[in-house]
């Protein structure tokens, strides 16, 4: 079979699975009586890519984030650039991001900041990964709420090689990176669908 064939039928079967769900998601129910949805651990996350081609929807639910206060704002982006590439040199060939889902932004010289655009993410894993290498390890993946339709058994959780999944109280649905919200400015919080929060481009007057 071709690889053409190959994507073709996953996209197939993950339709078909995301069509069983059709009417409402399932809503299970904790301890203390809360309703609890699915997430990953970035903690135990070793990469693997399966957050990409195992969820039961298409692009997967699962997204990369950027911590912005770990982010070393670096010219020399090893989660942006391919290996090998110049720092000054980021044209679209030298994106190590398959979709070109990391936007690049000058702050001042010589720090860039970098924000995911969700929309292009397929939660691959391949800037999480080189950030952990060879930068500050700021980047790392989450389960979008406002995206997931929480099944009943999680596809990805099956398949995850590090038991990163669990079900977490819906009103507290993101696990940060560092477990230091009071110093976190861009992680999600108990809001469902937050923004995130960056330091953006420095203005005219600043
Ligand atoms: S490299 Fe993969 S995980 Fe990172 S932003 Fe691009 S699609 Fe998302
Ligand atoms: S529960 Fe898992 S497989 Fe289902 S939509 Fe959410 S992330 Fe994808
Ligand atoms: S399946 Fe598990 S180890 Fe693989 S990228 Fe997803 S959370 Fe990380």
């Amino acid at each position: 079979m071709s690889e053409g064939h190959g994507i073709d039928r996953r996209d197939f079967m993950r339709g078909a699975a995301a069509a069983a769900f059709v009417g409402g998601a399932y809503a299970a129910v904790g301890d203390k009586g809360e309703e609890m949805v699915w997430q990953l651990d970035p903690n135990k996350c070793t990469q693997c890519g399966r957050c990409s081609t195992h969820c039961v929807l298409n692009p997967s639910a699962v997204k990369c984030m950027n911590q912005f206060n770990i982010c070393g704002y670096c010219d020399l982006c090893f989660g942006y650039l391919q290996p090998g590439s110049r720092g000054r040199d980021t044209g679209a060939e030298n994106e190590l991001c398959p979709t070109a889902a990391i936007k690049r932004t000058y702050i001042e010289d010589p720090y860039y900041e970098y924000v995911i655009e969700e929309e292009k993410c397929i939660g691959c894993a391949k800037c999480v990964k080189a950030c952990l290498v060879f930068g500050n390890a700021s980047f790392y993946l989450q389960i979008r709420q406002d995206i997931c339709i929480n099944c009943n058994e999680c596809s990805i959780a099956k398949a995850c090689p590090s038991d990163s999944f669990k079900r977490v109280p819906k009103l507290q649905p993101y696990i940060y990176l560092t477990g230091d919200v009071s110093t976190t400015k861009s992680q999600p919080s108990s809001d469902p669908n937050p923004p995130q929060t960056t330091l953006g481009p420095r203005s005219e007057n600043s």
